[in-house]
């Protein structure tokens, strides 16, 4: 699982934006450079966000020639840009290999949020998750994942909206980040490196539906904010809702949660709640996270169930979703409803889709499905 860092196109030339910090000096070392070499770029790839070795003026003509050589500068590219009429903004974005994946910005006030991708598709399979049904593909690279931020970054500054548009990054968009372990840890590493993008530590999260030797990874390699997809109060409900629970259940799963937090005095994990009508959206349910939650230091985020084609389930009722907020908040837990937003474009939590080509199995059967259906119709 702890596979090394995969560049986007196995090329011999190294894209730089596939390297952190330390990866960039090591590079620079490695062609007979000066380490501090890494800063400079980083501040013309960043800060200037400038892709092209020509542009990047304080570095000499024979070094800038030399990089043309040995390196190249490759982000995906933008298919396509999407405004909701509440700001929300949806880009798809092209990927070397014919790939597409899907990032989302959330602006409120005083922040705006960039929901990340970290794989084209999904192999963990959550039985009403949208992305699921389209099967997994592959990891993305390092370039891959900050290059979104760099794109939404120049995309919203070119909109207008403001000279610091974007001030947290969420790792909630496709996939499971902690099955593309290296290649997110880098990308969270530039977000919060000042030669990048300088975001503070507590503004990065990165989501997870509960591989809990990988939290124990995460927790001794990086210091970003965790959220824990918990969806349900026993084993028995969430084995039938999120898979991975068989393999690593709630116990074991809150432990390393735990564990998490104990090194770090005041953080909370945020734990996701998606309601589902009539599935784990009962009194008796938010009676029994209330006892789960009370074992750990935590934020709980409700997310009504965002709909879409084939999904087998519905979302809660707006009393429901009240009710179940008010049992929880009267315990003393801090939670939060989540707002639906963006959903005149398809951007809301669990409706990313993207396009995986080469499908798996899992696609086509989801695709039969819907035909199926149609044809019943
Ligand atoms: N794989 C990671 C990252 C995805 S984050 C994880 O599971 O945490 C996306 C969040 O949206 C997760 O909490 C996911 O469970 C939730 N989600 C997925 N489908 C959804 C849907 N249809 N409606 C609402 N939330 C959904």
């Amino acid at each position: 699982m702890n596979e090394a860092a995969t560049p986007a196109v196995a090329a011999t030339r190294v894209n730089l934006f596939d390297l952190d910090r330390a990866g960039l000096q090591q590079f620079f070392v490695g062609i007979g450079e000066k380490k501090y070499r890494a800063e400079q770029v980083m501040k013309w790839l960043y800060h200037q966000q400038v892709d092209r070795f020509d542009a990047m003026t304080d570095v000499g003509r024979a070094l800038r020639t030399r990089l043309q050589e040995c390196a190249e500068l490759v982000l995906p590219k933008v298919m396509h840009e999407q405004q909701s009429a509440d700001g929300t903004t949806k880009w798809v974005l092209a990927l070397a290999g014919g790939n597409a994946i899907e990032m989302v910005y959330i602006p409120e006030t005083g922040r705006g949020t960039l929901c990340v991708s970290s794989q084209v598709g999904c192999s963990l399979n959550c039985s009403f998750c949208s992305t699921a049904k389209q099967g997994f593909n592959r990891n993305l690279a390092t370039s891959e994942i900050i290059g979104q931020v760099w794109i939404a970054n120049q995309r919203l500054k070119a909109l207008g909206r403001g000279e610091r548009p974007l001030t947290n990054v969420v790792m909630m968009g496709m996939g499971e980040p902690l099955l593309n372990f290296e290649n997110v840890v880098a990308a969270m590493d530039l977000m919060r490196d000042d030669f990048a993008f300088g975001l503070a530590n507590k503004r990065v999260t990165l989501s997870t539906a509960g591989l809990v030797p990988m939290i124990d990874a995460l927790s001794a390699r990086s210091d970003v904010s965790l959220a824990v997809s918990l969806h349900a109060p026993n084993d028995a409900l969430r084995d039938q809702l999120v898979p991975l629970n068989r393999k690593y259940p709630i116990a074991e799963l809150l432990a390393a949660c735990n564990r998490y937090v104990a090194k770090r005095p005041r953080a909370a994990i945020t734990f996701e709640y998606t309601l589902m009508k009539g599935v784990n959206d009962h009194p008796e349910h938010a009676r029994a996270l209330v006892k789960l939650l009370r074992r750990v230091p935590s934020k709980l985020n409700l997310i009504p169930f965002n709909p879409f084609p084939g999904a087998d389930y519905e979302r809660s009722d707006a009393e429901t979703i009240e009710a179940f907020k008010r049992i929880v908040m009267e315990a003393g837990l801090i939670a939060t409803v989540r707002r639906t937003r963006g959903d005149d474009i398809d951007a809301a939590c669990g409706q990313l889709v993207g396009q995986v080509l080469d499908r798996t199995r899992r696609s086509r059967e989801h695709r039969a499905r819907l035909e199926e259906r149609s044809d019943a119709a």
